[in-house]
């Protein structure tokens, strides 16, 4: 689902990020592992379609991304592609079920109120459809972020340590989310973290080593 191959890239002429070969099977979740700054956000962002690399390969479900134009890209990312952001970045002028709604729009698919108010309340968080994000918990908000990468169910989700704010029970229900949405959707997942609870509980770990 996810093919990442002899991957580098340079921001100026430092290497900060490189990977040979990464493959990652429909429904199979995933950890990037590494100290920071080796590079787990760039690669993450390159898997995602939100950075070319340097140099590499990336395909998702079969598409390779070097072969679009970056119209075509975005097009692409929005629809096969869920992004949840470090710092989330929900649009802060829009209700938590219109950020849904808003990635529907912006992949070209019909917005559907429906499915947007049953993803949110897959991930228990129904009754906050309403509200501003800035009126949220950080699990709300976290929660939310996840229901909008999740909503257009893309064939790959890459989570930026979703979990670092989130006490126990938190993220555990974000980790089991993710994962359960992966295995219903039959989509990859890639997770950035450094957290002992995520290590725990996903077995295929891919560690970065801190560049030179
Ligand atoms: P991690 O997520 O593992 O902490 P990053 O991918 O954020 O690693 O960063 C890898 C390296 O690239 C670091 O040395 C960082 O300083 C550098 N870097 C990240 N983003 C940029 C950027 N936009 N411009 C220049 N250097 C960057
Ligand atoms: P951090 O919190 O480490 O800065 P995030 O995971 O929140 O990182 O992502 C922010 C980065 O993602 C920024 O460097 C920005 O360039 C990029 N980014 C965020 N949103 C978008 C977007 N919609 N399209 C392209 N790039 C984006």
């Amino acid at each position: 689902m996810l093919s990442l191959q002899a991957i580098r890239h340079r921001y100026d002429d430092r290497t900060a990020a490189r990977v040979e070969v990464l493959d990652l099977a429909a429904g199979e979740p995933a950890l990037l592992l590494g100290p920071s700054g080796s590079g787990k956000t760039t690669l993450l962002h390159i898997a995602a379609g939100l950075l070319r690399p340097s140099e590499g390969l990336v395909r998702i479900g079969g598409q390779s991304l070097t072969a679009l134009d970056d119209i075509a890209l975005d097009r692409f990312r929005g629809r096969h592609v869920g992004i949840v952001f470090q710092r989330l970045h929900l649009i802060g002028s829009l209700t938590v079920l219109q950020n849904l709604l808003a990635a529907q729009y912006g992949a070209g698919l019909p917005v559907d109120i429906g499915h947007g108010r049953a993803t949110l309340a897959a991930l228990g968080i129904e009754a906050q459809a309403d509200v501003l994000p800035a009126r949220l918990s950080q699990g709300q908000a976290q929660r939310a972020a996840v229901a909008r990468a999740t909503v257009n169910r893309p064939q790959l989700i890459v989570a930026d340590e979703p979990t670092a704010s989130l006490d126990d029970r938190n993220a555990d229900a974000v980790l089991n989310l993710l994962q359960a949405h992966a295995r219903a959707c039959e989509a990859a997942l890639l997770i950035a973290t450094h957290d002992a609870r995520a290590k725990a509980c996903i077995k295929r770990q891919i560690t970065l080593e801190a560049s030179a």
